[in-house]
């Protein structure tokens, strides 16, 4: 009987610490509109691509909101997709915005679409650096995908213009994924 209280009280410790994941802003607190159709993904993704949104930055949950709308809006009626097309999105306020969610099969780079999470922070990181809470936000997003399984044991981090002709997600922004442990230099 101790011994098991002694047990569950280690393992809510250990992952107190060690699976710890960040607060997200669900689609129903930021508003989004309904998604026409989701399809969910045939397996646990092995990459996650990060991107920058190439807007105006934002810094305040309000704004943060609304330019999460506005991106939605963009992709729904301006691209033709089925919802916003990144699995999370991060603004300048530090805060992470559920996009299409975990598990999700997204529309943000063709050659990955189906075996990885897109997590997009907001703004335009090619000539400028994003703020260190908007960093901090997608550090601790991307511990807790390996933490919770969300994503493979082995997975890999790539920026988006590893995976397609842009400079997505901006030289200041892939100069800081470079950096990353699990950053992949050569994907396949
Ligand atoms: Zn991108």
């Amino acid at each position: 009987m101790y011994l098991n209280s002694a047990v569950v009280v280690l393992v809510s410790v250990f992952c107190y610490v060690e699976c710890a994941c960040p607060d997200i802003i669900s689609k129903s607190s930021w508003g989004a509109r309904s998604p026409k159709k989701t399809k969910a993904l045939r397996s646990t993704p092995p990459w996650i691509v990060v991107h920058h949104s190439d807007t105006p930055a934002c810094n305040s949950r309000s704004a943060c909101e609304s330019r999460v709308k506005n991106i939605q809006t963009h992709h729904i009626d301006h691209n033709g997709w089925d919802d916003i097309g990144y699995n999370f999105l991060i603004g300048g306020d530090g805060n992470i915005y559920e996009g299409r969610g975990w598990g999700i099969h997204g529309a943000h780079v063709p050659r990955y679409n189906a075996k990885s999470i897109g997590i997009c922070l907001i703004g335009d990181f090619q000539n400028t650096n994003p703020p260190s809470n908007q960093l901090q936000a997608l550090e601790n997003l991307i511990k807790c995908a390996g933490d919770t399984n969300k994503v493979t044991s082995n997975y890999r981090v790539i920026g988006h213009r590893q995976g397609g002709a842009t400079k997505c997600p901006g030289d200041n922004l892939f100069n800081k994924i470079k950096t990353y442990s699990r950053w992949e230099p050569n994907p396949s």
